[in-house]
């Protein structure tokens, strides 16, 4: 019999995306015995509005640029592409429609993102359609975690399972500092694959 398809979505602004985001992915792959991970920069995130993220197609490809040399790693569009607000649930729709049914969906992002999934879009129906792994950093408060599962138990009554958490020590990098550093021209060399820095220089991103 077939084995079942498992994909990791990595959802992010990746803005811009650094080797945090790379070692999450690849550490998501290796303990979900994920087949891929397909990179989903948002397009317009909604709850966000700054000018800075409007940068989508700057995005978009430097996390091609940063990804390019992994053969589990891809990109997608779909988010970039589509118009108006990018909610998750719409994305994970049209991934269950595009890879089938039956396909396992791991939703990867930060526990922080996570943490506000019950003000998301049709919280109950995402939860139906994918699992999700929080990505924390070093010393992260993993009690939040456990009262999300709580309130969201209340909400839904199951499906808590399908929270997972995994301790990213390289996430102690942040999109944050990268675009601080890049302002006051602090160097960002090993912090993000060296093609990116050479795209936020040539374009004078950040700045
Ligand atoms: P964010 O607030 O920019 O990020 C929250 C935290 O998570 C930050 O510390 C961030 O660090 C980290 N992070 C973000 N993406 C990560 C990843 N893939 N792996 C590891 N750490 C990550 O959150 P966001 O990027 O806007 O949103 C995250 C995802 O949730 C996106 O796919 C977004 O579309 C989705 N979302 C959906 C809804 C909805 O459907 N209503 C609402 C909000 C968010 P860095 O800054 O270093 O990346």
């Amino acid at each position: 019999m077939k084995e079942k398809l498992k994909i990791g979505i990595m959802g992010g602004t990746f803005n811009p995306i650094h080797h945090g985001h790379l070692v999450t992915a690849g550490e998501a792959l290796n303990q979900f015995c994920l087949d891929k991970v397909i990179f989903i920069p948002s397009g317009d995130p909604p709850h966000k509005n700054s000018k800075e993220e409007k940068i989508a197609e700057h995005r978009y490809l430097m996390t091609v640029i940063a990804t390019s040399s992994n053969k589990n790693f891809f990109v997608s569009r779909i988010e970039i592409d589509r118009k108006g607000k990018s909610y998750t649930v719409d994305t994970m729709r049209e991934l269950k429609k595009l890879y089938g049914e039956d396909t396992d969906l791991f939703f990867i992002t930060g526990a922080d993102a996570i943490l506000e999934i019950l003000t998301w879009k049709k919280t109950e129906e995402i939860i139906g359609l994918c699992s999700f792994i929080a990505a924390t950093r070093p010393g992260y408060n993993i009690s939040k975690i456990q009262d999300l599962k709580a309130r969201l138990f209340k909400k839904t009554g199951n499906n808590t399972q399908k929270i997972f958490v995994m301790e990213i020590p390289a996430l102690a990098i942040s999109s944050t500092d990268i675009r601080k550093r890049v302002k006051e021209n602090r160097p960002i060399d090993y912090l993000v694959p060296e093609g990116v820095s050479n795209y936020i220089l040539k374009h004078g991103l950040y700045k």
